[in-house]
């Protein structure tokens, strides 16, 4: 059976000399694994179209439970960040992510574009990357089932501040819940930006903003909450703070 959709090229290692294996996320099946076979070859129409950060329109036929990519036709490649190297290293933890993230064998059409829009904003440098990473982070996470509850204090209701975020439970604390000294004492601003990311439609969820304090104190707590969910590290993340 062959399938037409649009894909982006998140993970791509080089099979041989000329073939290339690559996992994609895709409006209609969300996370695929397939190989693209002579892509590796210079002058393979399918070589752009299939290399990392490429965003294709694909057609796919499934054989045997695998993918193979027969047509990619480019329709944008997110690698020309020049020599801006701490940009690329995130657009490849997006990818990271996205990859642990996103569901295999269903649509992931709000994830594509949220990932499609991160990039485009990366790429044209108008946006704060901590801002286009806490989104990003943030959202993706809500999109997997990672839904923080930021309503109120979990224990009493309390809804004024301050309130402490836990990035282990995603939920809230007053400061007469006598919230663990690891939970995070969140600006109003801080609290406001991320109810605005989690319940946003994509049109407008990148349309914020907030002082350098609280954009800095925002990435500090999406990374936390998401690596204390998903209870593992990532090494494009390592790369990215250590060019920082
Ligand atoms: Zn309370």
């Amino acid at each position: 059976m062959s399938i037409k959709t649009d894909a982006l090229m998140i993970r791509v290692t080089k099979v041989g000399e000329a073939d290339r294996f690559v996992t994609a996320l895709t409006r209609d099946l969300g996370l695929v694994r397939a190989s693209a076979k002579g892509a590796q070859k210079a002058k393979s129409k399918n070589n752009a179209a299939t290399s990392l950060l490429a965003y294709s329109k694909i057609t796919l036929i499934e054989s045997h439970e695998k993918y193979v990519i027969t047509e990619a036709q480019p329709e944008r490649l997110f690698y020309s960040f020049g020599s801006d190297i701490s940009s690329l290293a995130l657009a490849q933890y997006f990818c990271e992510i996205a990859g642990v993230l996103c569901p295999w064998d269903e649509p992931a059409e709000f994830s594509l574009r949220l990932l499609l829009n991160s990039l485009h904003f990366l790429t044209e440098g108008q946006k704060d990357p901590r801002l286009l990473k806490a989104v990003t982070e943030l959202r993706l996470l809500a999109e997997a089932g990672y839904m923080p509850n930021l309503t109120a204090c979990a224990a009493c209701g309390e809804d004024s501040s301050p309130l402490y975020f836990s990035p282990v439970k995603g939920t809230l604390l007053c400061e007469q819940c006598t919230p663990p000294s690891g939970d995070i004492c969140l600006a109003p601003a801080t609290l406001e930006a991320m109810r605005h990311i989690l319940s946003c439609p994509l049109e407008k969820i990148f349309q914020f903003s907030v002082s350098d304090d609280v954009l800095a104190q925002l990435a500090h707590v999406t990374e936390s909450f998401l690596l204390c969910q998903l209870n593992r590290g990532f090494k494009t993340l390592d790369f990215y703070h250590s060019i920082h």
